[in-house]
Order: C-alpha cells, then structure tokens, then sequence
C-alpha cells in the first residue's frame, strides 16, 4: 500500500524528498544535528501508517476526480476555486497533521499561512487542482516534524537520567 502512495504522490508531483525539505525547514531551529535523511525517514514512517494512506487515497482521489469533471456542481467549483470557505481539505489533512499529537497542529496552522517549496509549487500551478494535496502535504510534513520532536525529546530524556544516574 506504501508503494501505491508515494507512486500517487509522485504523479501529482510530489517527491517524498521535497515533503523532507519542508519537514527540515520546520525542525531546523530545535534540532541540532538534524539531517534531511533523518526528516526523510520520518516521512516514510508516517506514510507507514494505514489512517494516513487511506486519507491520503481520499483526497487525491478528489483532486483528480474534480479535475477530469467528475464531480457534481456545485462541489466541482468549490473544490476548483479553492473556496476559502470549503475548509473540508483541512480538516482531512488535520488527521494526518494530529497523528503524533498536538505538536503537528501547530506546524499546521505555520503551514497554512507560509506555503513554501513543494506546497507553494502545487499552490500556484493553476492547470491542475491541488485542492486537497496542498494541505495533505503540510499534514504529512506537521506528522513527520512532530515526530522527530518527540524522538529528539526522548533521546535528550535519556540522555539526563543516564548522566543522573553517572554523577
Ligand atoms: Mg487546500
């Protein structure tokens, strides 16, 4: 199922690397020592979980479909103008954004109002929709951010107690 995610992302125009670019631009200024590799797996490991696939599945497949005329209106408009009323592309990327708690909210919110790299590319390219996979992108990148803190946090945690129990 991974396979067939990162493939649909990648047809959309999203690589996994530009997802870990936006994942170390977030981490950056927490995490010493952070490398692009360590946000790369992070991304791949929130791409493991079944919840995120099934939502990203979902919400491409609403681009797409929206594209090719699929959708009934008034929906199709919606999605199409990027109502900034419609809110349901949010909400779905909150689901991934929320997956390692409340530390990829905040990460969300950054993102929705600083689109950069990857988000802004899908943002302003107007032949195709990106309704939904703009905000799936930042919800990807908030889960693998979050997660990374809440590793480097625990390594830090450990770190203390061994020096504790040392002295
Ligand atoms: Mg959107």
């Amino acid at each position: 199922m991974k396979d067939i995610i990162i493939e649909r992302l990648e047809e959309r125009g999203v690589k996994l690397k530009a997802v870990a670019d936006i994942v170390y631009t977030l981490q950056k200024p927490y995490s010493e020592n952070l490398s692009i590799d360590e946000c790369l797996e992070s991304v791949h490991k929130v791409l493991e979980k079944r919840e995120v696939q099934y939502t990203l599945l979902t919400g491409i497949a609403l681009d797409k479909l929206t594209e090719k005329g699929h959708i009934e209106e008034p929906l199709s408009s919606i999605i199409k103008s990027d109502e900034p009323l419609y809110g349901v592309d949010e909400s779905l990327a909150l689901a991934i954004a929320n997956i390692y708690g409340t530390i990829g909210f905040t990460s969300f919110g950054y993102l929705d109002k600083n689109k950069f790299g990857i988000m802004e590319k899908l943002d302003t390219n107007h032949d195709k929709v990106n309704t939904f996979l703009d905000d799936l992108v930042a919800g990807i990148a908030s889960a693998a951010s979050a997660r990374i803190a809440h590793q480097k946090r625990n390594e830090k945690e450990a770190k203390m107690k061994e020096e504790k129990e040392v002295s």
